[in-house]
């Protein structure tokens, strides 16, 4: 076995999975593990890009690194601050002293204060044409404890593992595919990639389900699998295919939120849906009124969102004639809305814009149209769930923890076509 900074890559497993690896695929799991290798764990999140001056404070005592120097000696500084100067590069200046270089890098031991978020790593600051760029240079484990606080919180410890489980899962297939690696970087920190705010308010219960879930990830198809998450299903997750412009990914089925039998679901009609909507069946994981969940997320079970006929003119340009679901996938999703107007018919196609455009929590719902002489005076979204829907639901792997299921049988449940897998120790 290699060691590599921090990580010790479990190759026999590696050698393994790569046996089901296709080799004329880009992203095989060798290839995955060979871009955590290349970056000794290390992972980068772009803060953003920043003019002014920025000031970073340290808990202790900093250390700088401007261009190839680092500068611990002369540092007695708790602070620093940072501005771009004339020639394109960067100032720093602490304790009376100043340095200058293209690329300033600042760590300390028990972390950084920046814009009033607490990081963990190490701070880059680069000169690029807008300003300042400012990244965090984060071990993957360290990083994901800080995701946990962000993306599902206090939730019970076997509910934070099969997060971190997650996260992890997604966050190496994310590497592997450098969607920001042209930018600097691998990951932003918003709802693009996965949502980070720094290092404050980690529990060591999120700590700790980092740990004990330490390298271990889901696989599909001889991949790590992008082991996508939502915060609520309302009784039914979907599959890629539904939402977006993907073709079915191996790893991401539809399955019941339940305890009922995990046959494929399959709504047939608009009936079965509107009756699944109005009396959902008894023990859907996510169901705020039978299990312990946070307060908001009675708001998202089921939703009612009522737009009036000033607000649909509004939202869709013109005043409206007719709104049609032209497709529903199986699992109850949306696919394509036609919205009719006097200008014709705008057919509205994927989840995030049918969404977006109506300020829907979900893409689950169904549609009642209130007409009178003029045409239509307002139309009823009623809706289930938060979010895309694919993946774990988070309230759904609360509610699973709540009741003694392991993070195990909480994956299981959500990716039944997937198996675990330790990567690295
Ligand atoms: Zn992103
Ligand atoms: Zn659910």
């Amino acid at each position: 076995m290699r060691t590599i900074g921090r990580w010790r890559i479990l190759e026999a497993i590696a050698a393994c999975l790569c046996v089901m690896t296709c080799a004329a695929q880009d992203i095989s799991v060798s290839n995955q593990l060979n871009v955590l290798l290349s970056r000794q764990g290390v992972v980068k999140i772009v803060l953003g890009t920043f003019s002014g001056t920025l000031e970073v404070a340290g808990k202790n005592r900093l250390i700088l690194e401007a261009g190839d120097r680092q500068l611990a000696a002369p540092m007695i500084s708790t602070s620093v601050s940072i501005h771009g100067s004339s020639d394109g590069s960067l100032v720093a200046v602490a304790a009376g002293e100043k340095w200058q270089a293209p690329v300033i890098r600042v760590r300390a031991d028990e972390g950084l204060v920046f814009r009033n978020r607490l990081y963990w790593g190490t701070l880059r600051f680069l000169a690029v044409r807008e300003g300042v760029q400012v990244v965090n240079e984060i071990f993957l484990e360290d990083y994901l404890a800080c995701v946990l606080e962000a993306e599902i919180g206090e939730a019970p410890l076997e509910a934070l593992k099969a997060q971190a489980v997650v996260a992890r899962s997604e966050v190496v297939h994310k590497l592997a595919t450098g969607r920001h690696t042209k930018e600097g970087f691998d990951l932003c920190a918003g709802e693009h990639c996965m949502a980070y705010k720094g290092a404050e308010g980690v529990t060591p219960a999120m700590r700790k389900a980092c740990y004990e879930t330490r390298g271990i990830v889901l696989t599909a198809g001889g991949k790590i699998l992008d082991a996508v998450f939502h915060n609520m299903c309302g009784g039914i997750t979907a599959c890629a295919e539904d939402v977006w412009d993907s073709p079915h990914i191996a790893g991401l089925d539809s399955v019941w939120d339940g305890l009922r039998a995990h046959a494929a679901p399959m709504f047939r009609s608009e009936e079965e849906v509107s009756d699944f909507l109005a009396s959902p069946p008894q023990g859907i994981f996510c169901c705020p009124e039978e299990n312990t969940l946070p307060s908001y997320a009675r708001k998202y079970f089921r939703w009612t969102r009522r737009l009036d006929n000033a607000e649909l003119i509004r939202r869709c340009g013109a005043p409206l004639r007719d709104i049609r679901i032209l497709e529903r996938r199986p699992s109850g999703r949306v696919r394509k809305l036609a919205l009719v107007t006097a200008a014709g018919t705008r057919v509205i196609e994927k989840e995030l814009p049918i969404r977006r455009l109506f300020d829907l929590p979900s893409g689950f719902f169904i549609l009642r149209v209130e007409r009178d002489a003029a045409g239509i005076r307002s139309v009823e979204f009623r809706g289930a769930g938060s979010g895309h829907g694919v993946g774990l639901c988070q309230m759904g792997a609360w509610s699973m923890a709540s009741k003694g299921f392991g993070f195990q049988a909480i994956l299981e449940h959500y990716y039944p076509n997937a198996r675990l897998s330790q990567i690295y120790r």
